[in-house]
């Protein structure tokens, strides 16, 4: 029976905060970098109400800057390697239905093959907003989490589902507790998954 694997998108398979800085600065005039981003959210450092955040992140998301996002060092080459473990990939994103396409899109460019694309519409003023990344992991009987948010690592955890947290600028003040583990790379995350039996 194949076993289910949730990934997030945004900065765990596309290097998205950095590119979406360079697209704002553009923009908007700001000088924004990935690493001022220390706390999770938008709002507060692009300066605006998170219907204007929700209103630019869709605007970036057909932008041809991000159809060139880069993608997450060692993401393409692990997802190769958890579906020879027998591993189904959905993708979890907060993303809207909105950018269903430019997503798949982006996937397709960059030679990423899943099960499925879950757009669960986590963005700021969402009214169509899908289940929690957790609930959904739960619900599908996932065996974990690979995500940059330690909201929705803290989510899984709490429904008992192990969650591994991709350090970004954003998460480096949680303290991840079992069943949530932090790593600094793909290549850590494959060890670990390996290390907690999940790899057999
Ligand atoms: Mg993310």
């Amino acid at each position: 029976m194949s076993r289910v694997l949730a990934v997030d998108f945004d900065d765990v398979l596309m290097q998205t905060t950095s590119v979406f800085c360079r697209w704002h600065n553009a923009q908007f005039g700001t000088s924004l970098g990935e690493e001022d981003f220390t706390a999770w959210g938008l709002s507060s450092k692009l300066g605006c109400t998170p219907s204007e955040v929700r209103v630019r992140l869709v605007s970036f998301y057909q932008s041809a800057e991000h159809q060139d996002a880069p993608r997450v060092v060692g993401a393409l080459e692990a997802l190769e390697t958890l579906k020879e473990h027998g591993y189904t990939v959905h993708i979890l994103t907060a993303r809207d239905e909105g950018a269903r396409s430019a997503s798949e899109d982006w996937l397709r460019a960059n030679m990423f093959t899943y099960h499925a694309l879950h757009c669960l519409d986590h963005l700021p003023d969402s009214t169509t907003r899908g289940p929690t990344k957790g609930r959904w992991c739960y619900d599908n009987s996932a065996q974990a989490l690979i995500d940059d948010g330690d909201h929705n690592i803290q989510d899984a955890a709490a429904f008992g589902v192990p969650a591994f947290l991709l350090t970004k600028p954003w998460n480096v003040s949680y303290i991840a507790k079992p069943p949530a583990v932090r790593a600094g790379s793909w290549e850590e995350i494959l060890s670990l998954l390996s290390t907690s039996g999940l790899l057999r």
